[in-house]
């Protein structure tokens, strides 16, 4: 019978074990309440969990070996043909940044070393939050905050149960809340969600479910009249066609008698032209709520380490991501260092891609550039890269930690099996120390 273990498993231990109390790293949420049945390098999520966390921890893994323009090569070979490459070049583009704490720690040492730029897969959707707080501020929560304060809470333009599938178990409806009696029923808004959302919201703790039902462009102008009708004030646009103005009169009155409302929001779900505005008007409806009463915002992001790769960018450059280490120092400029736009505009001349989470590693962008890339070994690539270096997936691979979406803690990171893939923070540490040898 496979034992259970809730520290951390040493090498042999993990090929037949149950782990409690695992973190799972597949959305930004990181649930650190999963048990998961290690047999044999399989693993099987045994419970809690969700259909997300289940693809991410039980799909197989192809073995694979390092390679080097599309032929089989050992470990140190990769390594060396990787910082040659490096070397050579003027201007490294590394992006994806798919990883944990520690990698993105390993990755930062290596841009600074090569001179290389750095940005995440979904940095543009990051930066839809980063251009709001840059220039205004924001009243924001956590998801501790939420599942135990929040009585109303109004999701903007995401299909939660679809992007964050355990957030109505785990926050808006969890089993025990720390203020018990205050948010017996919590009230649950949509707004612009899709068809799907309003079948997704479950649980004991969830009272009225509103649905405003919008095209995702048109999300906008309807927070727009929301806000006026809040304050009060003319509208010079009408809400969009189809919803009354009864149903946002019917809103501002609940968000007034709120006591703590919570308006939630993912910006990698925001994807229409203009999407920043969303986020923009959300914060300016907050703002104007915590005039009167207590109101707060909730961005859910983190996906693919996101929020990880922007936090220890921050913590060691003071900027968050779009960093350029070609001058010597940190530069930020998130218009200019963004590694889609470098592509196409035919700026840099290597791009090191870092993807290493599944269950569908996030792919590098059609570029013609010599190409290396480090990431899980189910990555799908429309050509063989110049180098290919397979890791492993932080927490089933190996341990480590990672910065949760609301960026006031870091889970720890369990191995959970034993495999021959290395880490991602040995292989960037590994190819920064060849460097230093050239
Ligand atoms: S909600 Fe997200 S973090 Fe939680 S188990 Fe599902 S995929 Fe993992």
């Amino acid at each position: 019978m496979p034992g259970t273990q809730q520290g951390i498993a040493t090498l042999a231990d993990t090929d037949k074990l149950n782990h409690d109390f695992v973190t799972c790293p597949f959305c930004g949420l990181h649930c650190d309440d999963l048990s998961v049945a290690s047999n044999g390098g399989k693993l099987t999520v045994t419970k809690n969990g969700c259909e997300k966390a289940k693809a991410g921890f039980e799909h197989d893994v192809p073995s694979a070996v390092p390679q080097i323009g599309g032929k089989d090569a050992t470990l140190p070979e990769a390594i060396a043909e990787a910082a040659a490459r490096l070397n050579q070049s003027r201007q490294p583009l590394i992006g994806g940044l798919g990883t944990d704490v520690e990698g993105m720690r390993a990755v930062l040492a290596l841009a600074d070393r090569a001179g290389g730029v750095v940005d995440h897969a979904l940095s543009a959707a990051m930066s839809r939050n980063m251009g709001v707080l840059q220039t205004k501020g924001w009243f924001m929560s956590t998801l501790t905050e939420t599942r135990n304060r929040a009585d109303l809470l109004i999701i903007v333009g995401v299909d939660l149960a679809a992007e964050h599938p355990r957030f109505f178990e785990r926050i808006a409806s969890p089993a025990e809340a720390m203020f018990d009696g205050d948010a017996d029923k919590r009230t649950v808004v949509l707004i612009g969600c899709g068809g799907n959302a309003k079948s997704g919201v479950k649980g004991g703790r969830i009272g009225d479910v509103i649905e405003i039902a919008c095209q995702a462009e048109e999300i906008p102008p309807l927070l727009g009249a929301l806000r006026a009708v809040l304050k009060d004030v003319p509208h010079t646009a009408p809400p969009p066609a189809g919803i009354p103005a009864a149903t946002l009169t019917d809103l501002a009155g609940r968000m007034k008698a709120a006591s703590y409302g919570v308006a939630v929001w993912a910006p990698h779900a925001l994807t229409f032209a203009d999407a920043d505005l969303a986020v923009q008007m959300v914060s300016d409806i907050v703002r104007d709520m915590n005039k009167t009463t207590r109101f707060v915002g909730l961005s859910l992001s983190g996906n693919d380490g996101a929020q990880s790769a922007a936090s220890v960018c921050s913590w060691q450059t003071g900027f968050p991501l779009r960093v350029s280490f070609a001058s010597g120092a940190p530069d930020y400029d998130p218009y200019r260092h963004d590694v889609a736009r470098m592509l196409k505009a035919g700026e840099g001349d290597l791009l090191v891609w870092i993807s290493s989470f599944g269950p569908v590693p996030v792919a590098p962008p059609e570029t013609d550039l010599p190409m290396i890339v480090i990431g899980s070994p189910n990555i799908k690539l429309a050509r063989a890269p110049d180098v290919f270096i397979p890791v492993g997936t932080p927490g089933l691979d190996h341990g480590g930690r990672l910065v949760r979406c609301d960026s006031v803690v870091s889970l720890p990171l369990k191995r959970l099996r034993s495999t021959p893939l290395p880490r991602l923070t040995e292989v960037a540490l590994n190819i920064e120390a060849a460097l230093q040898r050239t």
